[in-house]
């Protein structure tokens, strides 16, 4: 089925979220749009640009909103996400955010600048410069590149000032290759609980990228682009003063570890909102004080701990994970659920949640709105 024959059909039999089969991945569309909404504003009000990315979603559904809310382009993790979204109209600004390192995938890369405006991609390494520079040529259209630098991960990234000057210089040597900046992505600090913390934390990182600009634009490489930024740091980062545009994700959708931080470190703005939620059911009720629901590893996530209860159980319920298909919901002593009662969860973590489900079932209240599809699962490669 297409598509399109997809979309029709679910359109033929549009119901209500409290008949569908079990377990589905909801998306609540009003609090979507909002989230989008907010972010957008957000960055505006700061005078930087968006990049929100795609790893989380993997929707084309989802990127088109974000870029009709006002985002310059599309962060992709790699190049199988970004194809997705070519393949459904999103063309403009995109961006991978890991090195494309092997000859398939490089070829891949250099036909999807071909049909595409302003794509860019992160490099690391001299040798995948070298061979980006060779695979486009003298003739082929020029490829922009970002220097990604390392924030001391050690998962991507240059690991010093003088390995991102020496970067530059490899990339200036390939006539193929167009310089624009420098990706700068703190992953172990976007989760820090405490907003004042997280602040202390970037301020010590932004010291460190302060001296790979200047190192940078003393070698005459003044980036035009700095890219970085999530969901946890999204408020600091601009005060920062080197980001000129922020890539975060989850706020689009928020799960378990967003909802444990403090995203605004000020009580007078509108959080986030939780728009993605799993629907299970109680499918056995034998046991007083414990159901057991048909959502296990193949549901959620299992990289951050259990989901919560949003709805439909106490929220004082406790999930454990009981193998592929199944968790326990403990309940108080003697407590039960009815059979067949759905159970809402938020999801532990949003992205590799996602990755498990075909489609978003997008919901407005009660009312089955539409089917969208997950169109890059499993595009990891
Ligand atoms: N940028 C990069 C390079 C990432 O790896 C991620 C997420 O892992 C993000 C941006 C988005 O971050 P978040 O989902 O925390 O908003
Ligand atoms: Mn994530």
């Amino acid at each position: 089925m297409t598509d399109e024959e997809l979309h029709g059909h679910l359109r033929d039999q549009q119901g209500s979220r409290a008949g569908l089969n079990t377990p589905v991945l909801i998306l609540d569309v009003d609090a979507l749009d909002r989230n989008i909404a907010r972010m957008a504003g957000f960055a505006r009000a700061e005078g930087l640009q968006l990049r929100p990315h795609a790893k989380t979603h993997k929707s084309p559904d989802i990127a088109r909103r974000q870029m009709t809310a006002g985002a310059i382009g599309i962060c992709c993790a790699k190049i199988g996400e970004a194809e997705v979204l070519a393949e459904h109209g999103v063309t403009r600004g995109l961006h991978i955010t890991s090195p494309v390192v092997s000859p398939a995938a490089i070829h891949r890369l250099i036909a999807l600048n071909e049909r595409t405006e302003e794509l860019m991609c992160v490099v690391d390494h001299p040798a995948n410069v070298a061979a980006l520079g060779a695979a486009i040529g003298a003739s082929g259209k020029p490829l922009a590149v970002i220097i990604d630098v390392d924030p001391g991960i050690h998962r991507t990234g240059v690991c010093s000032a003088a390995g991102a000057v020496e970067l530059l210089r490899s990339i200036r040597a390939e006539p193929g290759l167009r310089y624009l900046g420098v990706q700068y992505y703190c992953g172990t600090q976007q989760h820090i609980e405490s907003f004042d913390e997280r602040r202390a934390a970037m301020d010590e990182k932004a010291d460190y990228l302060r001296t790979v600009i200047a190192a940078l634009t003393e070698a005459g490489g003044a980036p035009s682009i700095v890219t970085g930024g999530g969901t946890g740091t999204h408020r600091i980062d601009p005060g920062l003063g080197l980001f000129t545009e922020l890539q975060a994700g989850s706020y689009v959708f928020m799960d378990r570890e967003y909802l444990a931080c403090d995203l605004s470190g000020d009580a007078g703005l509108a959080p986030f909102e939780t728009a993605l939620m799993i629907d299970a059911r109680v499918i056995s009720a034998n046991t007083p004080g414990l159901v057991t629901v048909d959502a296990g590893f193949k549901a959620f996530s299992t990289d951050a701990g259990p989901p919560v209860v949003l709805a439909g159980a106490p929220a004082s319920a406790e999930y454990r994970f009981m193998g592929d298909e199944h968790g326990m919901l403990v309940l108080g002593a003697g407590q039960t659920l009815p059979l067949s009662q759905v159970v809402t969860f938020a999801a532990p973590h949003c992205d590799p949640t996602v990755n498990l489900y075909d489609s978003y079932h997008v919901v407005q209240g009660d009312t089955l709105r539409d089917l969208w599809p997950v169109a890059a699962r499993g595009r990891s490669r």
